[in-house]
């Protein structure tokens, strides 16, 4: 049986020795298994490539898988998921964030049979910034009830899948990838695991508020098409309100003789009107840009360095 982990890593050479001695150390413990590290290295601009070359000399199970530039971590994760070839496939941080030392709980719940996957998710969000919680609770609240990607709040990306399910992710070939979206959509029986929080090891988080802000805007507009369907009610509702108005004057000066006053409102309303139109305009544009960016259909992600034989390009 053949398990492989699946570790993104970009600007990571503070947390990286101390995650591979922890992996280490866990397979150790499970001699029954046999293990593959493939180490996506996202175009680090420090000495996370030269650890990860470091690393593979002496320890045949690590396999690297180097990006010409930064790519982001979804394509690093996707580089990972069509090289892997293990039984079982786990994604996980290189930051000790998703702890290794959960793998042998994972792998027995999977042993067990009834399960695909095993996935993770904080018990609390304690320790993270108000409004951050706010924003995100908000966030998955909202894209449960508009797309059926069925997300989980305070999912992690950790998780330990058979091979299937790997195979289904593949195959989900799309450019503007969600994990947490495309991991809900693929389906397949899953565990939830939950644990205490744990704080990155070394080094800096990647994602700063604004980057998680649009990150979450792309889940909804990946997994969801509600935002059109709001443009178009709204359209709807507006030539209803314009209609009953427009009847409303007509009878006021026909019938009371009354003239027209007040063009302030009419500018308000003028702006009010305008102002929607381009929000609508930029949700369908949001759409348009997501389709212009499939059908060009680059490649996900540019391999520069391996000492994989035959890496998979996708
Ligand atoms: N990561 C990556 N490419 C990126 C950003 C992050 O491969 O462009 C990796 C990073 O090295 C780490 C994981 O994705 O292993 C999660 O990143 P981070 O810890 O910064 O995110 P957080 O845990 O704060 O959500
Ligand atoms: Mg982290």
């Amino acid at each position: 049986m053949k398990i492989s982990l699946i570790v993104p890593c970009y600007n990571e050479e503070k947390a990286l020795p101390l995650f591979y001695e922890e992996v280490k150390r866990v397979s150790g413990e499970m001699s029954d298994y046999e293990f593959e590290m493939l180490f996506i290295d996202d175009g680090s601009k420090d000495g996370t490539l030269s650890l990860l070359q470091e690393f593979a000399k002496n320890d045949e199970r690590v396999k690297y898988i180097a990006f010409s530039r930064n790519f982001g971590k979804e394509a690093a994760m996707y580089a990972g998921f069509c090289n892997a070839t293990g039984d079982y496939t786990a994604v996980m941080d290189a930051d000790m964030q998703d702890p290794p030392s959960l793998l042998p709980e994972m792998v027995k719940i999977l042993n067990e049979g009834e399960y695909d996957s095993v996935a993770t998710r904080r018990k609390t969000r304690k320790g993270e910034p108000k409004i951050r919680s706010f924003f995100a609770k908000m966030f998955y609240k909202i894209m449960n009830k508009i797309s059926d990607a069925n997300i989980v709040d305070g999912a992690r990306d950790f998780r330990l899948m058979k091979r299937d399910m790997v195979e289904a992710i593949v195959n989900m070939c799309e450019s503007n990838r969600f994990s947490k979206g495309i991991f809900g959509w693929v389906g397949f029986k899953t565990y939830w695991l939950s644990y205490e929080n744990v704080e990155r090891v070394a080094g800096e988080s990647k994602w700063s508020f604004w980057r998680l802000f649009k990150y979450s805007l792309d889940g909804i507009t990946n997994f969801s098409s509600t935002p059109l369907k709001l443009a178009s009610v709204s359209g709807f509702f507006f030539t209803f309100v314009a209609l009953i108005m427009l009847i409303f004057v007509f009878v006021r000066a026909l019938i009371f003789n009354d003239p027209v006053q007040g063009w302030p409102s009419l500018v308000c309303i003028i702006l009010f009107i305008g102002g929607i139109q381009l929000f609508c305009i930029g949700i369908i544009g949001q759409y348009i840009s997501k389709m212009y960016i499939e059908t060009k259909k680059r490649p996900h992600y540019i391999v520069a360095k391996t000492n994989k034989e035959d890496v998979v390009k996708k």
